[in-house]
């Protein structure tokens, strides 16, 4: 299929983007990795007269690991989160979340910051974002801010980007040591997005839980942060009991619709099974037993 006529922009640098987003406000859109944009554009979903492409801007895209925190260009690609020794040291929710997102010809093209910004609810690094506690930095012509990922994401498709900024960096503030992340998404068939997932993040200090970030991703209009499940296991030690009764806030504070997927019950029940297994993966990979 073929897309309606656009103008196509490759600025070569940020500064540039930003001065094209705002000279053609509400027509402009930014183009990273065109996995979600080209196929609504090809689709005749929507219709955008102007494109600014991030691919020609030097130094969006690089893995750093700085004091405090991990810091992700928003150009990196979902391959290289994929593969990348720190990530898998550091954070393996995001490598499990990368490494199950699509397939690897979308992995080779997407980017972290355009599975972010486009705020699908079926995308997989939102949750991840959430359960980790990221930062996002936007740049506007007037400068930069962070946004905390709690306050990033707030329907279908919007987040708090405004018109004329653009997503450069993801920051993921370092946990403990004894900290540990999951991601498991429960996915029927061939087709790549989730029926249901969720990220568990988890840090520990002996037994007990002193830390934790939970949220799920297909489950309602946006990713969903689970605060009463998050708040419920902190001071506890994870046993089987704890274990059911947090998956159990998990599966109720949902919103899952019935749709060809399955009914809103069923998703609720796969919901349970799969937070209990991002708990204990979670809660083993921060070195509990
Ligand atoms: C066949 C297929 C299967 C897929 N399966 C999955 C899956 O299982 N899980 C999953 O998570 N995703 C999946 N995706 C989506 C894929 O991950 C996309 O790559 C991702 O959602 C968008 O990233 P992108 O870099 O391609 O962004 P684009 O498509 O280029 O942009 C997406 C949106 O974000 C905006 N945007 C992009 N970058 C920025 C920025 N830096 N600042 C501000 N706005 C920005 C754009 O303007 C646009 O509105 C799939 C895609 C395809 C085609």
């Amino acid at each position: 299929m073929i897309p309606p006529p656009f103008d196509y922009f490759a600025p070569t640098d940020i500064q540039e983007a930003l001065d094209l987003l705002n000279k053609y406000g509400e027509e402009a859109k930014i183009l990273a990795g065109g996995q979600s944009l080209m196929p609504l554009l090809k689709a005749r979903i929507t219709t955008i007269p102007y494109l600014i492409s991030l691919s020609e801007i030097r130094g969006l895209s690089y893995i750093d690991e700085r004091k405090g925190a991990l810091h992700i260009g928003a150009m990196t690609l979902d391959c290289d989160i994929e593969l990348s020794g720190i990530i898998k040291k550091r954070f393996p929710i995001l490598a499990d979340a990368a490494g199950q997102l699509a397939d690897p010809l979308v992995r080779n093209m997407g980017t972290i910051g355009g599975n972010i910004s486009h705020a699908d609810p079926s995308n997989d690094l939102p949750a991840v974002m959430n359960a980790i506690g990221a930062t996002m930095i936007a740049k506007g012509r007037k400068g930069s801010r962070e946004i905390n990922a709690s306050d990033f994401f707030i329907d279908t498709f919007t987040t708090a980007l405004d018109h004329g900024e653009i997503l450069t960096e993801i920051r993921l503030p370092f946990w403990g040591n004894s900290s540990g992340g999951s991601y498991v998404k429960f996915k029927k068939g061939t087709w790549n997005f989730s029926v249901a997932a969720v990220a568990v993040q988890l840090e520990l200090d002996g037994k007990k839980v002193i830390r934790s970030g939970i949220a799920t991703t297909s489950v309602g209009p946006r990713t969903l942060k689970m605060e009463k499940a998050e708040k419920f296991i902190i001071g506890k030690e994870l046993t089987e009991d704890t274990i059911k009764q947090a998956a159990e806030m998990v599966a109720r504070d949902s919103q899952p619709a019935s749709d060809s997927y399955g009914s809103e019950e069923y998703k609720r029940e796969i919901l349970r099974r799969i937070t209990t297994d991002a708990i204990k993966n979670a809660h083993k990979r921060a070195g509990g037993e």
